[in-house]
C-alpha cells in the first residue's frame, strides 16, 4: 500500500499528496464530561451552563463515567488499543469563551492508542488507515460577534460538552480518500451510538491536514518513519462537510505544488476553508504543543479501569458496518463495493437482508442497488420512506426466479409499485395486469413466424451476419408486450432463420 497513489502532475515532476484528519466528535450523552449540566443542542443561550462550566473559582470537575465508556466504546469500533491508564492535561490558552483559561484535554495519555479501520473507494479497492489516537477533552462555548454593532456575546452552553479527538496516521494520499475516511468515521460512530454524526449542528468536524511531496517519499517516509519526506504540512480548521474534506485537499494539493514549483516554501501554518469561493485562508500560524504549556490538570485523578470492564463494553457492541461489510460478501457473495454500500447504513443493510433472506444474494443486491436505490434517489427519499416494502422486492425477484416475468417486466412491475399506482403483491398485479411471461413456443412461434413472413429481407440478411437477429428479438418482444420469455424467443428465431 506504500507505492504512490494518484500522482499529481506538475510543471517540475509528479507530486504525492499526503492527508490525515483530526475529527472532532461530539460524545453522544445527557451531561458534559466533568459537569452534571445538559449536553443537548438547542436551548437557549447559556442555559446549560453550571457553576462548573463558567469555571467559577473552586468549582471542581468530576468525570462523567458514561463519557468514558463512550470513548471505549468507539476505541473497540476503530479496533484500537484501549488505555486502562490514562490521564487528562491542561492545554493552556486565552480565549472569551474558555472562561477556564485552559482547555481540559488528554496529552501524552490518551484513553485510546492506535487502531486501523478500511475505507473502500471507487476503484473498489480497499485500503487500511492507521488510528493514531482517540482522546477526551472538553468543548470550548461559542463567541457571537455579529448580534450588535459595537458588542459580542458568549454563548457557554458548549462549554464543557465532551468530544472525542480522533487523530489518523497520515495515511491518505488522495481528496477521495480523505473523504472516505472522514465518512467512515461517521459511519461508525452513529453504529455505535457514541455520536450522532450530524455536522449542520457541530456534532462532527475535522481538521485537515495536507502537505505534498515529491513522487516516491512516501515511501520513503514508511521505510524510515522520518515525517521530513511528507513535506510541510497545513491544517485547515473545523471543515464540517465531507464534500468540503474534499474540496480543501484538491485546493490545498495544488496551492501548495504551485509554490513549491515557483520555489517558495510551504509555511506551517492554520488555515481556515471558505466554501463561498473554495479557498483556504491563513488563520494564524500553526502554533506547537509547547505554546500551550501542557501539564496534568491537578485537580483530576488519573483515569483507571478495569479490563474486565472493557470486556464487557466490548460484549455489548452492535455488529459494525466492516464486519457487516465482510459478511455480506462471504454470505451472499458479494463485491467488497457493493458489500460496503449496502453495509455503510444501518436501514440499508437490514432493508438488503430482508430481500436477500433465502434468496440469490448478488441479484437481491443488483435490485436494491440498482434499482431501488436510483428511484430513491431520484425521488429524494430515504430507504425509511421506500413506496416498495423489502418484502415486496423480495416477491418480485422470486417472479423473475421462477420465470414468471422477465427481468424487463419485473422493472415495470416496479415502477408501478414505486409511483403506488400498484400496491400488494406483485404476484397479484402481475396476475391482474396480464404480465405473465409467454412460455408457450406455439404462440411465439406464431408471432416468429408471422415476423419472418413481413420482413423477407431482414430474414435474408441474418444468414450472413448473425448478429442482426437482435432486430428480430425486439420485434418479437413488441409484439408481445415483452412478455414473451427471452430464451424461448432466441431458441425459436435461431432455428427459423437458420443462425448457428
Ligand atoms: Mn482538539
Amino acid at each position: 500500500m506504500s507505492e504512490p497513489r494518484k500522482l499529481l502532475k506538475g510543471s517540475t515532476g509528479d507530486w504525492e499528496v499526503v492527508v490525515g484528519l483530526e475529527v472532532h466528535a461530539q460524545v453522544s450523552s445527557k451531561a458534559k464530561l466533568f459537569s452534571g449540566a445538559s449536553a443537548e443542542y438547542g436551548a437557549g443561550p447559556n442555559e446549560n451552563v453550571s457553576l462548573v462550566d463558567a469555571a467559577m473559582p473552586g468549582m471542581l470537575p468530576v468525570i462523567n463515567k458514561f463519557c468514558v465508556e463512550q470513548a471505549i466504546r468507539t476505541g473497540l469500533g476503530l479496533n484500537a488499543k484501549i488505555n486502562l491508564w490514562s490521564r487528562f492535561d491542561r492545554k493552556n490558552y486565552f480565549y472569551p469563551d474558555l472562561p477556564q483559561g485552559y482547555q481540559i484535554s488528554q496529552y501524552k495519555d490518551p484513553i485510546v492508542g492506535e487502531g486501523e479501520i478500511e475505507i473502500e473507494v471507487e476503484s473498489g479497492e480497499t485500503i487500511p488507515i492507521g488510528i493514531e489516537r482517540l482522546h477526551l477533552e472538553q468543548d470550548a462555548g461559542k463567541s457571537i460577534h455579529d448580534l450588535a454593532p459595537n458588542e459580542s456575546f458568549v454563548d457557554l452552553n458548549r462549554s464543557g460538552v465532551a468530544l472525542m479527538e480522533i487523530v489518523s496516521k497520515p495515511d491518505m494520499r488522495s481528496a477521495e480518500e480523505g473523504a472516505a475516511y472522514f465518512s467512515k468515521i461517521r459511519t461508525i460512530v452513529r453504529h455505535l451510538g457514541t455520536c450522532d454524526g450530524n455536522m449542520e449542528e457541530g456534532s462532527m468536524r475535522a481538521d485537515v491536514n495536507v502537505s505534498v511531496c515529491p513522487a516516491g517519499n512516501y515511501q520513503k517516509y514508511r521505510e524510515t518513519g522520518d515525517f521530513k519526506y511528507l513535506g510541510t504540512r497545513t491544517e485547515t480548521k473545523n471543515v464540517n462537510s465531507i464534500r468540503f474534506t474534499r474540496q480543501v485537499i484538491d485546493y490545498e494539493a495544488r496551492r501548495q505544488i504551485e509554490i513549491l514549483e515557483s520555489g517558495g516554501t510551504i509555511d506551517q501554518e492554520t488555515l481556515l476553508f471558505d466554501p463561498a469561493t473554495g479557498e483556504t485562508r491563513t488563520m494564524r500560524s500553526k502554533e506547537d504543543a509547547h505554546d500551550y504549556r501542557y501539564f496534568p490538570d491537578p485537580d483530576l485523578l488519573p483515569l483507571e479501569f478495569s479490563q474486565e470492564w472493557v470486556d464487557e463494553i466490548k460484549a455489548s457492541l452492535p455488529e459494525l458496518p466492516d464486519q457487516k461489510k465482510h459478511r455480506f460478501m462471504e454470505e451472499y457473495g458479494l463485491s467488497a463495493y457493493d458489500a460496503s454500500v449496502l453495509a455503510m447504513h444501518r436501514a440499508q443493510a437490514a432493508y438488503f437482508e430482508a430481500v436477500a433472506n433465502g434468496r440469490d444474494g448478488k441479484l437481491a443486491a443488483n435490485w436494491v442497488t440498482g434499482e431501488l436505490f436510483g428511484a430513491l434517489n431520484k425521488a429524494d427519499k430515504e430507504i425509511g420512506d421506500s413506496p416498495i416494502s423489502a418484502g415486496q422486492l423480495g416477491s418480485l425477484i422470486d417472479l423473475i426466479k421462477d420465470g414468471t416475468i422477465s427481468g424487463k417486466i419485473a422493472k415495470d412491475v416496479f415502477a408501478l409499485m414505486f409511483d403506488g399506482e400498484e400496491t400488494g403483491d406483485p404476484a397479484d398485479i402481475v396476475e391482474k395486469r396480464g404480465l405473465k411471461q409467454v412460455t408457450d413456443t406455439g404462440a411465439i412461434e406464431k408471432v416468429v413466424d408471422e415476423i419472418i413472413a413481413a420482413n423477407p429481407k431482414q430474414a435474408e440478411q441474418v444468414k450472413e451476419k448473425p448478429k442482426t437477429m437482435g432486430w428480430f428479438v425486439g420485434q418479437v418482444m413488441q409484439k408481445t408486450g415483452g412478455k414473451a420469455n427471452p430464451q424461448a424467443v432466441n431458441e425459436i428465431l435461431r432455428k427459423k432463420l437458420g443462425v448457428e
